[in-house]
């Protein structure tokens, strides 16, 4: 049976692509399934794309660790292949006194976090209207942090599999897992195609999924919960609104709320936050949401035209509620299934550091891995010239 892998790879994701792409680099027969007809058609297509700088996270989290992680790695991923990405300032905006005291907070954090003090700085409103000529005149100050790096997460995942695949690695699409048993130590994972696959482990990267896919195994090790985020993309006339990815402050407004230039030339307004939407409307777009994001917008930049949105997005982060934090481990009845969940924001910036760890759980019971001498780990972008 030509079926037969080493590791088997539920999630065409960014988090599954990561995985794919850095254990290509080890002799191991991979296989990833992903239910849509494409890659990174979930929450990898509908989310904000920043490598964040780090000094959001609650210190001590998982999440902490290998947002910081994650985030040296990146330089790696840029030297090694080519994918669009900008190096921009990440501006947190205080609009009192109060907010004030939480932009000194994430100052504090950051530092707690790992990142070096030339990193952050905390400006007066002066000097924040100077920066961002366009925010509103209520703002009091600002937290700007200078090593944040905006991806497109779409084309990089796509790049990431493009590299897995050059390197070995079998993309299945069109192939949503419906069953999984575990027979003479070995994983029987069928697909809705009708496919059986032969893997000794399974790595679970299916996003909101993901607790599904390790119950069918007969791991009901955790739950996921949804929590929905809505943009508006604005036409390219109203690029240069912002100089910077502009936050309101994260711990008062919720994660993560931006107005922002996008590597392709619009601006990117959102996320709102919805809990607990049903598994399969993770991707919708709200009448009512729409108008909230106005609201945000016209919040940081009272002269933005939210008339000209001409694009709407949304995603939805996978939260594990009772540690909120990311689910990276072996699940409890076998160390050969590897539970990759709660992949909420920071995931995208923790993603090469997410892979990294992935591998050393495969290690903890395969070894030391003998490494691909054939591993070719640059990839040339993707994207068409023209
Ligand atoms: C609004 C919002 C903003 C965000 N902003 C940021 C940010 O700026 N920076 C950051 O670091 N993170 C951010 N995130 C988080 C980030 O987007 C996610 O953590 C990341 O995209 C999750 O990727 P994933 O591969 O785990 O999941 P997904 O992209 O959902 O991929 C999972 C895949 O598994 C597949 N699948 C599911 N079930 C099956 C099955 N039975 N068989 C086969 N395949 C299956 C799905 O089809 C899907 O393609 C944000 C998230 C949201 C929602």
């Amino acid at each position: 049976m030509n079926n037969k892998y080493d590791i088997c790879i539920i999630g065409g994701g960014i988090i599954g692509a990561s995985i794919a792409r850095e254990i290509a680099q080890y002799n191991k027969k991979v296989v990833v399934l992903e239910a849509n007809a494409r890659v990174a058609m979930e929450t990898t297509a509908g989310n904000s794309g920043l490598v964040h700088g780090g000094f959001d996270p609650t210190p001590g989290k998982l999440n902490a660790k290998l947002n910081q992680l994650g985030k040296l790695r990146y330089e790696d991923w840029i030297k090694e292949m080519e994918f669009p990405f900008l190096r921009i300032d990440s501006t947190i905006v205080a609009f009192s006194e109060e907010e004030m005291k939480h932009i000194h907070m994430l100052y504090e954090r950051g530092l707690t976090n790992g990142l070096q003090a030339s990193e952050l700085e905390i400006i007066d409103a002066k000097e924040l209207q100077k920066r961002e000529p366009n925010i509103s005149k209520e703002a009091v100050g600002a937290l700007v942090c200078n090593s944040s790096i905006a991806v497109d997460t779409p084309e990089l995942t796509k790049t990431l599999f493009t590299n897995a695949v050059r390197n070995g690695v079998d993309l299945k699409v069109n192939a949503k897992v419906v069953s999984i048993k575990h027979n003479n130590s070995k994983y029987l994972i069928t697909t809705s195609k009708g496919e059986t696959i032969e893997a000794e482990y399974v790595i679970n990267a299916a996003g909101h999924y993901a607790d599904m896919i390790s119950k069918m195994a007969g791991y009901a090790d955790f739950n996921l919960v949804t929590k929905r985020g809505e943009y508006r993309i604005l036409e390219k006339t109203e690029a240069g609104i912002v100089n910077s990815v502009v936050f309101m402050v994260p711990t008062i407004h919720g994660k993560g709320v931006i107005v922002a230039p996008m590597l392709d030339g619009h601006v990117l307004v959102g996320p709102t936050a919805v809990d607990n939407v049903p598994k399969d409307e993770t991707r919708l777009v709200t009448a009512e949401q729409f108008n909230n994001i106005g609201n945000i917008g016209k919040k940081l930049i009272p002269s933005i035209n939210m008339d000209k949105t001409c694009m709407t997005l949304s995603g939805s982060r996978p939260i594990e509620p009772i540690n909120d934090d990311f689910w990276i481990k072996h699940a409890s009845g076998d160390k050969k299934f590897i539970n990759v969940a709660g992949m909420k924001s920071p995931a995208i910036a923790s993603a090469p550091a997410i892979a990294d760890m992935v591998i050393d759980l495969v290690k903890e019971t395969a070894g030391e891995l003998e490494k691909n001498k054939n591993w070719i780990p640059k990839e040339k972008s993707i994207l068409p010239l023209f």
